[in-house]
């Protein structure tokens, strides 16, 4: 049939007697959150939402490779196509619904102003691969973004390319690893507390180091006893997230960084949770060697459901050298990329990914620094503590805090002990706050909390909007208090789907739809 050409449906020997494809049902009222099959189940062969004409194509081109077998489209309209993806949307929460509070990962409101920047076709609509006069724009913002973050963190080099927290861990290792082979070092080890982020070891383990884990204090810090027993010349780099995954800052993290140094290893800072100390600390002063920055947490760029992410590493004096390329610089013919690992690049680890990274995250997050400016961020940081400390504030009388004496940082951390005795789990707390409209808080992480609660509000939410988080959860706590298991066990009732088996899900996940 003539249509395969034109992307019309191509499938009838699978269509039912009505004409739709698949077996399942139509969508499902229920309230104005409808059930929905997936697209292909939905889609019949007997219409389409385009209609282009006949191409005149030369397949040759193709080398043989033409498809000779029907693509397999579904057939809707266009009613129906964006229908089903405007309902997809609707089962997801997202932070323009409401509140968002997972510690750790710092959900907060992306401001539009970001978004309408990074939508300026200078940036939006650029190539990796033109040349750079046509790009001079795109790369004095990157310049400008690598100097505020060396600024704030008061570090003196920035690898902007990776592309997430994670990666930026794994450049900031093989940075340190390059700086220890340049010196014929050869140690292999990698010390990480036991709260750290699952990430720090997992980036240590595949950057080739055996991962040795520090104990953590009673009051959640680094117990420094035990990781200057631990230090020795076979370690590479001591990892420590500031503030921590506890929530709490490293009171002593001048003594990590000097016993660190005092043994001849690197100190990475896991700065993942910059938010709370933006504008207040610098990392720099603290004698961090490495620390990625997290744009997609910090500075408001979008992320969760996969989206893009960004995590330039800024690093030491000692480490620069061995930042990988590219890298902008800037001469009298104005901003241009180092690409090759040849003069000022000779010592570069080599090339973290193909191009530059993630140019509307630094569009993003420069547009956020400059809108708040200085003591805007300041305010940042100061109002993210403030935040947390309120919803520990109004939550400790029924939930237990994890640790009770002082302030946290910017999440409050509950653990499991309020729930003795009710056989309802953290698990059941998490879902029955879907059914009360929120996303539920970080769960059963860090490791070193049992049952952890770890809720992380940000500097975003008004207080109205905490009051509103911490009365579901204190409703939630008065009815776990008062025997109602039920309202718990079958939870979450309101979504359209309940309790799905994560388990087999992430184990043997079906991605591929067979009719
Ligand atoms: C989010 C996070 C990471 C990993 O960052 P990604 O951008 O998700 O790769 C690492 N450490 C901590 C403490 C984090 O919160």
């Amino acid at each position: 049939m003539t249509a395969v050409a034109v992307g019309r449906p191509t499938r009838p020997e699978v269509a039912n007697e009505d004409g739709r494809r698949g077996a399942a049902p139509e969508a499902e009222g229920r309230g104005l959150v409808q059930d929905e099959p997936l697209i292909f189940e939905r889609g019949g062969w007997e219409k389409t939402g385009v209609d282009l004409p006949e191409a005149d194509l030369d397949a040759s081109d193709l080398a043989g490779l033409t498809r000779t077998a029907p693509i397999g489209l579904p057939g809707l309209s266009e009613p129906e196509t964006l229908r089903h993806y405007v309902r997809l949307s609707q089962k997801n929460h997202a932070i323009d619904l409401a509140m968002y509070p997972l510690g750790s990962c710092t959900m907060k409101h992306n401001p539009r102003l970001n978004e309408k920047m990074a939508r300026l076709p200078g940036f939006a609509d650029i190539h990796p691969l033109q040349p750079v006069s046509t790009v001079q724009g795109a790369l004095a913002l990157m310049d400008q973004l690598a100097h505020w973050l060396k600024t704030l963190t008061g570090m003196p080099a920035v690898a902007l390319s990776p592309k997430a927290g994670a990666h930026g861990e794994l450049c900031g290792l093989l940075a340190i690893r390059a700086a220890l082979e340049a010196r014929g070092d050869g140690r292999r080890t990698v010390l990480v507390p036991v709260s750290a982020h699952g990430t720090n070891p997992a980036t240590a383990a595949i950057a080739g180091y055996q991962v040795v884990e520090i104990a953590q204090t009673a009051d959640g810090r680094v117990d420094i006893g035990d990781l200057a027993a631990k230090l020795g010349p076979d370690v590479a780099a001591v990892m420590v997230t500031n503030p921590n995954t506890c929530g709490l800052f490293e009171r002593d993290v001048l003594e990590i960084a000097r016993l660190t140094h005092a043994a001849g290893a690197f100190f990475y800072c896991d700065g993942a949770n910059f938010n709370a100390i933006v504008g207040r600390v610098r990392p720099g002063d603290l004698g961090v060697d490495a620390m990625h920055i997290n744009l997609h947490k910090t500075f408001s760029t979008p992320h969760g459901g996969g989206g893009p992410g960004a995590g330039p590493v800024v690093l030491s004096e000692a480490l620069a050298p061995f930042a990988p390329a590219p890298w902008v610089t800037s001469g009298p013919e104005g901003f241009r990329l180092i690409e090759r690992n040849t003069g000022d690049a000779a010592q570069a680890f080599g090339r973290l990914s193909a191009f530059h990274g993630q140019m509307g995250m630094y569009v993003r997050a420069l547009a956020y620094m400059l809108s708040h400016g200085a003591d805007g961020l300041r305010q940042v940081a100061e109002d993210a503590v403030l935040a947390a400390n309120y919803v520990k504030a109004r939550l400790s009388g029924e939930l237990t805090p994890a640790f009770p004496d002082g302030p946290c940082m910017h999440e409050a951390l509950f653990d499991d002990a309020w729930l003795e005795d009710t056989g309802i789990t953290t698990l059941d707390v998490a879902k029955a706050l879907i059914d009360e409209g929120f996303h539920p808080m970080t769960m059963y992480f860090p490791l070193v909390v049992h049952g952890a609660m770890l809720i992380e509000p940000t500097e975003t939410e008004s207080k109205r909007e905490i009051d509103r988080f911490c009365e579901a959860l204190l409703r939630l706590a008065a009815a776990a208090k008062a025997g109602d298991v039920a309202r718990f066990k079958g939870a979450p009732f309101k979504a359209p789907l309940r309790r799905l088996d994560e388990t087999a899900a992430a184990r043997k996940p079906r991605l591929k739809w067979t009719p």
